[in-house]
């Protein structure tokens, strides 16, 4: 089957009780058991462990992401937190990208770094640069790609080779492309992460992450520690989220194509000084994302000539596009990293993995591309 067969169809199937066509909310707490001996018989005891419509969901991620199981989280951070939990001991060394959405370096930093764990920061678009950092303790590896927000690659495939030498699992934040487009874990990652709150929600309506585990062990260590440390996901977000997977390779073609025209139209644009998305020619991975991934995404970044002033009252005036956290939606967003997504990096850190102060991020939406390129247009000819 298709992909767009397999996310309508695949993990759902009528509820046997009434045929409802679709997966019911279970908003339930408990599970009755028909004996002590028939414990877990059905599979479920308590929400915290299991729910139902959550189940759906994971199967169907699991199957879309050429899987072996998943765990859905509260949010994709608390997906994440379960993966440093699970494979990260006091002691131990975790290799991060050095370009990650700003929670995930603000969990490493300031809270791991409390209980003992080490981190480095590697330029991960040299897959070599990971070979180098690798030390005894090293026990994960984690990469982003493409990057939040500087949309910088890593090759999947060279880093998930180098950590199996290792025996080093390799999760990959592949929230910005989503299975659609880029198969982290057919490229040899061993975990897919994602916040789900982006793509595959695609509505702006709810928080959600999952980690999409290779083999049996992994989805075992994650779970764990979702179990223990109550982070599962609402069955209210699964249902909201299997209504959103349903439309996701259309959306993400669309709003694929909208971010081409939008990336091309600020190219040519005087006050322009700068745009990078991996679907321009001038992407300096560019031939990385055509042979890893099926599409470029619809994430966009640029800086306006006159840098941070300048981007700032673009991103204060421009009609149409929402200046807001969070990327991924069918509304178009406007975010200005430095001082939203990306505020507890430090300045240094930020400077040298290049979140320069004027950095306008765009997530693009599923309006027009006409309409949306006009309103980008007529803000920069305010600045
Ligand atoms: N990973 C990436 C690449 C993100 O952009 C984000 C949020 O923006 C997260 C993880 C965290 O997800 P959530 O906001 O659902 O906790």
């Amino acid at each position: 089957m298709g992909f767009s067969t397999k996310q309508i169809h695949d993990g759902v199937t009528p509820d046997p009780l009434t045929g409802s066509i679709l997966t019911p909310i279970y908003q339930t707490t408990t599970y009755v058991q028909d004996s002590v001996d028939e414990y877990l018989a059905k599979g479920y005891s308590y929400s915290r462990s299991g729910n139902p419509t959550v189940r759906v969901l994971e199967d169907k991620l699991t199957a879309l992401e050429d899987g072996h199981d998943t765990a859905c989280f509260g949010t994709g951070m608390a997906a994440i937190n379960a993966v440093f939990m699970a494979f990260l001991n006091a002691g131990d060394h975790a290799i991060i990208s050095d370009v990650v959405y700003g929670g995930t370096y603000r969990l490493a930093t300031k809270i791991y770094s409390r209980f003992g764990v080490e981190f480095t920061f590697v330029d991960t678009s040299n897959a070599e640069n990971v070979r180098a950092a690798i030390k005894d303790n090293t026990k994960l590896i984690l990469t982003e790609t493409p990057a939040n927000p500087t949309l910088k690659l890593t090759d999947i495939a060279a880093v998930s080779a180098i950590a199996k030498e290792h025996g080093i699992p390799h999760g990959v934040d592949n929230t910005f492309l989503t299975p659609y487009f880029q198969k982290a874990l057919d490229l040899g990652a061993d975990m897919s992460i994602h916040s789900t709150t982006k793509y595959f929600d695609g509505h702006n309506a709810t928080v959600g992450g999952a980690v999409v585990s290779a083999n049996a062990e992994l989805h075992e260590a994650v779970s764990y520690v979702r179990n223990a440390t109550g982070t599962i996901m609402s069955p209210q977000v699964a249902f909201l989220t299997l209504q959103g997977i349903k439309t996701l390779s259309v959306r993400m073609d669309r709003q694929s194509e909208n971010a081409q025209k939008v990336a091309e139209f600020l190219e040519s644009h005087a006050n322009v000084a700068s745009v990078c998305y991996p679907g321009l020619a001038s992407f300096a991975q560019h031939k990385l994302a055509k042979s890893q991934a099926s599409g470029f995404g619809a994430m966009v970044w640029f800086e306006v000539k006159g840098g941070l002033t300048a981007g700032k009252k673009l991103m204060d005036s421009i009609e149409l596009w929402s200046l807001a956290e969070n990327l991924g939606s069918l509304e178009s967003l406007v975010t200005h990293p430095v001082t939203m997504t990306h505020a507890d990096v430090e300045e240094a850190e930020r400077k040298r993995v290049g979140i320069t102060d004027g950095l306008v991020r765009l997530s693009v939406g599923l309006e027009d591309a006409e309409d949306l390129i006009a309103a980008l247009d007529a803000a920069l000819a305010k600045v």
